[in-house]
Parts: C-alpha cells; sequence; structure tokens
C-alpha cells in the first residue's frame, strides 16, 4: 500500500516539478504551462493519440514504453475544449510522478510488477489514484501563486474574468471554475447563477436589492 499523498503533498510535488522544468530550461515559468514538454523533457514520456476501443478510457499510460494514448474517441472534447487534452496530459504526468515513478522518492509509490501495468483513465472515476492525478494537473496547469498574482489584473471576478483566466493559463472554464473556489478565489451565489471574489461580496451586492 502506497503511502498515502495528501492534497498539498500532490501540489508540492506538481510545484517542484515547475521550479525544475524553470532550472532546466532557464526560464521562469509562466501561464500557460508548457505542459507537453514537461512530460517530454522530465518525465521522457511520449504523446500520442490513437483509437482506445472502450468509451469510458479517456487516456492510457503505458509504464514500459513510456507512452501516453490519448484516445481518439475523445477527438472532439479534445478539439472543442480548451485545454481539456492539457488538462488529461497534466493527469497522465500525475500518474508517472506519483504512482509510476515516485521521482525524488527513495521507495516506488508501487511494487515492481504493478510497474508494468499499464494505467487506464476513465472519464469521471473517483478511485483514489484518479483524484491524485487530478490534483496534481490541477497544480501544474495552474499553480496557486501563478493564479493568485493572475487574478489581482482583474477588477472584478466575473464569468468573463473566469473565461480570461482560462485563457491565459489555457485551461478549460470549467476546470478553472474549480480551481477559483477551490483557492477561495471565486463564490458562486446558486441562486442567481453568479460569480463574485466571496461570499461576503455576493451577500453585499444582494443587499442592495
Ligand atoms: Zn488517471
Amino acid at each position: 500500500m502506497p503511502d498515502y499523498l495528501s492534497r498539498d503533498d500532490v501540489e508540492e510535488k506538481a510545484a517542484s516539478m515547475l521550479r525544475k522544468y524553470g532550472r532546466e530550461t532557464a526560464k521562469k515559468v509562466s501561464p500557460p504551462v508548457e505542459v507537453d514538454l514537461i512530460g517530454e523533457m522530465l518525465c521522457g514520456l511520449r504523446w500520442e493519440y490513437d483509437l482506445i476501443e472502450n468509451e469510458s478510457t479517456l487516456a492510457a499510460l503505458y509504464p514500459e514504453s513510456q507512452i501516453v494514448t490519448l484516445n481518439e474517441l475523445f477527438a472532439d472534447r479534445f478539439d472543442k475544449i480548451s485545454g481539456f487534452d492539457r488538462f488529461t496530459k497534466g493527469h497522465e504526468i500525475g500518474h508517472w510522478v506519483l504512482h509510476v515513478k515516485n521521482l525524488g522518492g527513495s521507495t516506488p509509490s508501487l511494487d515492481e510488477g504493478s510497474k508494468k501495468e499499464r494505467v487506464f483513465c476513465r472519464d469521471g472515476s473517483d478511485d483514489w489514484t484518479e483524484r491524485q492525478a487530478d490534483w496534481f494537473a490541477t497544480g501544474l496547469l495552474m499553480p496557486e501563486p501563478h493564479l493568485r498574482g493572475a487574478v489581482t489584473h482583474y477588477d472584478q471576478m466575473t464569468w468573463s474574468t473566469v473565461t480570461g483566466l482560462s485563457e491565459d493559463f489555457n485551461v478549460s472554464k470549467e476546470a478553472m471554475k474549480v480551481r477559483l473556489q477551490r483557492l477561495d478565489l471565486a463564490y458562486i451565489d446558486e441562486n442567481s447563477g453568479r460569480i463574485y471574489r466571496s461570499r461576503g461580496e455576493s451577500e453585499g451586492q444582494q443587499t442592495l436589492f
């Protein structure tokens, strides 16, 4: 049983990977994060699009060949939703780091036998390894310090701000919305469907009516 990694542990691993990428490329890491290159340079992964004949499988990671296959059955979604393929790649890098390679750790997360196993990623699965891989992708593509900084460039938190931020970071609007809520940078009023910087701001707005 691998050690349980908390969300903070996982985010720290993503942040550490970004720092390493910055050092190796001698560049300041800024959004949109170059997820393709990070996977290639730091993990030795190769990206491919191919048909996986299982309509719930989004992507597969083959540890021995270090190939990640994104399922062509989802080509429409990869095409239409900006950042969806990038998030999926970040998620696969997460599996590589957390569940296959355990970069920087002295003990591998999985035993030798299971290293050879393919990782199949199902759409909407809430298995704990899937959640950890999502946390990793979130931390990699929307690093907290960068996002906190980026938010200050917008006067207000509105839906067009979410769109602007999702373009800045090249992630889907849905992923950005979830990240902003998670970091308490946005609050959605369920009744009106409006988005605010905080619950306090939403209550202040409502007393005006
Ligand atoms: Zn997965």
